[in-house]
């Protein structure tokens, strides 16, 4: 029995920060929220929200190879860092409501993946934001032949040794994969990665024409978002570099030769459940 590990409080100073500008018009964004040593900023051009100053890379970094980083979220405990888990206390997380929740989604999800293909599993599938390949092994069993990323060290070595999945850990942009994947999930992911429009430039070379782009995230034109301002409980500014719209993430797509084709906001919907600030998108490609 391994005991529970807690993160060591963090508090991030300015030199922990840096400026950054609007990824699709290269321009400073204007202060909507200061929480120093953030801001939450939205570019006066194309509307999209950021966070600038936002985390230099290794302190993002650090945050992720902290064992405790999956802990507090819906992973709540659901799977222990290093994946040293007893029978009896694994059979009890079955039950528990975020491992429930996370089992909906990824149900939900490989079922929507279904419908908008039109046709039965199969192919390659690629999972960028991996975490502890929960999704992945899904999949994996549903019939696709499945690839990873995944950024935090805890989150990859579970996958690939627990799991058995091929998991690469580190950046999309660094990973060794071929192209001509049909089907490419980020699940919670392009609100973290430092460079959206670069995220998915690199997700459309790896995506085969007639392939098919699944992710959510949070959007913040949602009432949740509207309603609390900083006190939104999905804003935290350490990690949650970006802040879409349906609006704005279809702008980004474009820029990277995707058009948003389908956008699930209920939190009825089984790929979306009991999410009232996040969404569920579906991008094609755009023909070259
Ligand atoms: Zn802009």
């Amino acid at each position: 029995m391994s005991a529970p590990v807690t993160p060591p409080p963090v508090t991030w100073t300015p030199e922990d920060t840096e400026v950054v500008e609007c990824c699709l018009c290269g321009i400073p964004g204007r202060l909507v929220h200061d929480l120093a040593p953030f801001g939450v900023v939205r570019c006066p051009s194309c509307g999209l929200v950021f966070i600038s100053p936002r985390l230099r890379p290794e302190a993002l970094q650090r945050l992720y190879d902290d064992v405790g980083y999956f802990e507090g979220g819906v992973y709540g405990g659901g799977v222990e860092a290093g994946g040293a888990e007893d029978g009896a206390s694994s059979r009890d997380r079955r039950f528990d409501p975020a491992m429930l929740l996370q089992r909906t989604w990824t149900a939900g999800r490989l079922a929507l993946l279904d419908r908008v293909r039109g046709r039965s599993p199969g192919g390659r599938l690629l999972e960028v934001g991996a975490g502890y390949g929960l999704f992945l092994d899904a999949a994996r069993r549903a019939g696709w032949d499945t690839s990873g990323v995944e950024l935090s060290r805890t989150g990859a070595e579970h996958a690939t040794g627990t799991l058995g999945l091929d998991v690469f850990c580190g950046q999309l942009a660094d990973a060794p994969l071929g192209p001509g994947f049909d089907v490419l999930c980020a699940w919670d992911t392009v609100e973290h990665v430092p460079d959206p429009l670069d995220f998915w430039r690199t997700a459309r070379s790896l995506v085969a024409d007639d392939g098919v782009v699944l992710f959510s995230t949070p959007y913040v034109s949602s009432l949740p978002a509207r309603l609390l301002g900083t006190r939104w409980w999905t804003l935290k500014p350490a990690e949650h570099i970006w802040h879409f719209t349906p609006r704005t993430h279809a702008m980004l797509l474009a820029r990277a030769g995707f058009a948003l084709t389908r956008v699930v906001r209920s939190p009825l919907a089984p790929s979306n459940a009991g999410r009232l600030d996040s969404l569920v998108g579906v991008a094609r490609p755009i023909p070259r």
